[in-house]
């Protein structure tokens, strides 16, 4: 009865997610509680801004938000989580599941965790191919960019100083010669100036990398006159841009894609080669060919290569199907530009929505001074040859 239930995409969950009720009228609905909504939107627009669950946990308790459960009480809706000594007091764990619950873009996701019988009932988590997702069953209360932002930022969680200080850069800096991302180095009693960025691989002492090192304020400039540039060329000269960049990802797009199928079309073959190999290591076990041992050895060999390259040719679809999407992406990017307009100083939202990684290059001397680049790859796009663009525009 759930099952099928589920598989005609009704939320199964019997607790609505902070954020929705169930319809008076129709209890399988759910609708958007507009009350907890905020607090809802409140705490991903915080995470947007680089703000961790702990100290998003403790601005909500600073601004005496209700929690989910005490919210919940308050309006009258039964609830399985215990009472809590203080309402306005957030676990980490509660800002965390919220952040990472599908549901607020408008999906319901069905069989998130399954039992092997009815002998083991611990409950399991589906790998998320396996879950049965339905989407716009009630309405989102966080669009699906956002959404897959916040995800985005989540993955990249870094760790934060001893001083408690973060940057609003963290995570999204890497080394351009070794690749290592670069950690954010801060100390109370130096001044925010001495605030600095460092390869990892440098710090770690294993001498396979050593002049990367920026500091945080120099980087904040190069970033946002960076961007600046990004923003008020697309603002000037949105078709000129959009000819330029759909060409450049059409280019690298097209070779991406090329290298991609080819590897496809290669762990297909191999696929089906392991299947006649196993036929035939069956065919001659049963023959008394080979030994029941031999036997289990090899396809237990088998097995495990197929599994592998399941998984192999599932990544490289996606990614395929990731760059047949770029001309799409970019007319995104420009919407996102254009948002940006009257933007007069870099904001850590701004940041998140339109970069997406920061490469620093070791410094060049050869002038006698300290002349730091830095490349830039953008949410959506990649790297955009800006220095290029003005060029064509003063010439
Ligand atoms: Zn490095």
């Amino acid at each position: 009865m759930n099952k099928a239930k589920g598989e005609r995409g009704v939320p199964l969950t019997v607790h609505v997610p902070f954020g929705y009720r169930k319809d008076p009228e129709d209890k399988t609905r759910w609708v958007v509680d507009e009350a907890a909504a905020v607090v809802v939107k409140r705490i991903f627009k915080l995470c947007m801004e680089g703000r961790g669950p702990t100290q998003i946990a403790r601005l909500l308790r600073e601004e005496r938000v209700l929690n989910p459960t005490a919210y919940k009480r308050q309006i009258g809706i039964n609830t399985p989580s215990p009472e809590t000594g203080d309402p306005y007091h957030w676990n980490t764990n509660t800002v965390v599941h919220i952040l990472e619950r599908r549901e607020y873009t408008g999906c319901s996701v069905n069989f998130k965790t399954y039992t092997n019988s009815i002998w083991d009932r611990k409950q399991r988590d589906t790998p998320l191919e396996k879950q049965a997702v339905f989407y716009n069953t009630h309405p989102a209360i966080i669009g699906q960019e956002v959404f897959d932002k916040v995800q985005e930022i989540r993955q990249q969680r870094h760790r934060r100083t001893k001083t408690g200080k973060s940057s609003l850069f963290s995570g999204m800096v890497y080394c351009a010669d070794c690749g290592a991302k670069m950690r954010y180095c801060t100390t109370s009693y130096l001044e925010k100036r001495q605030d600095h960025f460092v390869c990892a691989n440098y710090r770690n002492n294993t001498g396979s990398c050593s002049a990367h090192f920026i500091r945080a304020v120099v980087l904040e400039d190069l970033v946002w006159m960076h961007m600046k540039a990004v923003i008020s060329y697309v603002a000037r000269y949105e078709k000129h841009f959009r000819e330029v960049m759909e060409r450049k990802l059409r280019l690298s797009g097209e070779e991406a894609i090329c290298g991609h199928r080819k590897h496809l079309a290669q762990a297909e073959k191999r696929l089906t080669e392991l299947d006649r190999l196993f036929l035939r290591i069956y065919e001659d076990n049963v023959a008394g060919r080979i030994s029941d041992e031999r036997f289990a050895m090899m396809s237990k060999a088998y097995e495990d290569e197929q599994a592998q390259l399941k998984v192999e040719i599932q990544t490289l679809q996606r990614e395929i199907e990731a760059q047949e999407r770029q001309i799409e992406n970019l007319e995104r990017f420009i919407q996102r530009a254009h948002k940006y307009e009257d933007l007069d100083e870099l904001t850590p939202y701004a940041l998140r929505e339109l970069v997406k990684a920061i490469y620093i290059e070791a410094p060049d001397k050869s002038s006698g001074k300290r002349r730091q680049n830095i490349r830039i790859s953008y949410d959506l796009v990649g790297f955009i040859p800006v220095e290029e663009l003005l060029k064509q525009e003063t010439a």
